[in-house]
């Protein structure tokens, strides 16, 4: 049961591309997202189905090198890169792409993708707090908003708004009692299934029956926690889970946080796995980042709320960042690492910087730290393979 549910997480990327396909050919609109920030809330009340389409591949940056500069952060050249070489289908099937003014980076390559779609860049204020900055955040949402109506020709009520703010707050819930049950030992789930559960959803056209599967996975990985505390089962092997033959209860425990990793950009995750470490949390945008944050009924204006919400997601783009060290302290409580790993793409500036408060945080809570800066390529393998290694010794 509980490696069939593992399993159609695996599956829901190769699976929605056809189901896509279908609900296109039916007239269903479809939104390209690259960034957290986007509040897909109105995709999903404009009756739109929204994708994340942030390029997690290394095979489409060399294409993607013919306009861009070599040294981009990966996750841009891929993006682009799949784009230009049309060969990711959530692209090709969407009506919109939604981007962000996050870093320079991101905001200046899609100036170049509006050549090949419709691209809506939202201008995002690098502060948080009241006043100027988040009336900007606000409008920018209300501009959104109107051009999804113009761009997909339906009109976005404010009930169909509260409605989707309901389901994408339902989800959330039901993703972070699963990464909870990562806080005990052994954790839950290994680092490549919590990745393949966290990061696959947003391939799904079908947002509340990815809830439901939430659910039912959350079920039957709490059952399996209680057969185990009873001596009835060790943890099951599930996909992802044949790396090493390291028991997950005698693995150094580790957090990972920084750039975004997907299911093809996930050689540090597996790295850490195949030394015999287990990452049993994530603090990146395809793991706890937001997971904290739902939108609240105490606005009567639901892009009030949504502004609320958007505009506390720590990312290094804002400036200062406080809540992401807010946030990792209390993951290091929560989770209880042996040890950190921070990962920044290459050529990603902020993450880079703000490893040096995260290095600080990890010396004060007393945990080994690692900082790796790297790309999609395999190149470095070897090399991370040792600093990892030297990583676990310590932690262990
Ligand atoms: S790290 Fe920042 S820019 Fe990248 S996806 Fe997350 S929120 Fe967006
Ligand atoms: S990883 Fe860094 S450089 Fe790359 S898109 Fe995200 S914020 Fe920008």
């Amino acid at each position: 049961m509980l490696t069939e549910l593992l399993e159609d997480f695996w599956a829901i990327r190769e699976k929605n591309v056809i189901k896509i396909k279908e609900l296109k050919e039916q007239g269903r609109k479809v939104v390209g997202i690259y960034c957290t920030f986007c509040p897909n809330e109105l995709v999903i009340a404009a009756g739109a189905i929204p994708v994340g389409l942030c390029g997690t591949r290394d095979e489409p940056i060399a294409a993607a090198e013919e306009t861009l500069p070599r040294n981009l952060c990966p996750l841009i050249k891929s993006s682009y890169g799949f784009a230009v070489t049309d060969t990711c289908p959530f692209f090709f099937f969407s009506d919109l792409i939604v981007g962000e003014t996050t870093c320079d980076g991101k905001k200046k390559m899609f100036e170049i993708m509006g050549e090949l779609k419709p691209v809506h860049v939202m201008q995002l204020p690098n502060l948080k707090g009241d006043g100027l900055y988040f009336q900007l955040w606000v409008d920018e949402i209300r501009r959104l908003r109107a051009r999804l109506e113009r761009e997909l020709c339906a009109g976005i009520s404010d009930e169909a708004l509260w409605e989707a703010i309901d389901l994408v707050n339902r989800e959330t819930r039901a993703v972070k009692e699963i990464c909870d049950l990562n806080r005990q030992d052994p954790p839950a789930l290994n680092g490549l299934e919590l990745l393949a559960v966290v990061w696959s959803k947003g391939f799904s056209a079908d947002r509340s029956g990815v809830v439901d599967m939430l659910v039912r996975l959350k079920e039957a990985l709490v059952e399996r926690q209680f057969q185990a505390a009873a001596g009835k089962s060790c943890c099951c092997p599930g996909p992802g889970r044949e790396a090493t033959s390291v028991p997950q209860w005698s693995r150094p425990r580790v957090l990972l946080t920084g750039c975004p990793v997907g299911l093809g950009s996930e050689k540090v995750v597996r790295l850490v796995e195949e030394k015999g470490g287990a990452v049993v949390a994530m603090e990146n945008c395809t793991g706890y980042k937001t997971l904290e944050l739902e939108t609240g009924r105490e606005h009567d204006d639901p892009i009030v709320a949504l502004a609320h919400k958007y505009i506390r997601i720590p990312c290094s783009c804002m400036s200062p960042n406080q809540y992401r060290l807010e946030l990792l302290e209390r993951m290091i409580a929560d989770f209880n690492p042996c040890a950190v790993v921070d990962l920044t793409w290459q050529a990603c500036h902020t993450y880079n910087i703000e490893a040096y408060a995260v290095e600080r945080l990890a010396a004060e809570k007393g945990l080994p730290y690692l900082h790796l800066e790297t790309d999609y390529s395999a190149s470095d393998r070897e090399a991370l393979k040792v600093r990892i290694e030297a990583l676990l010794e310590m932690a262990r």
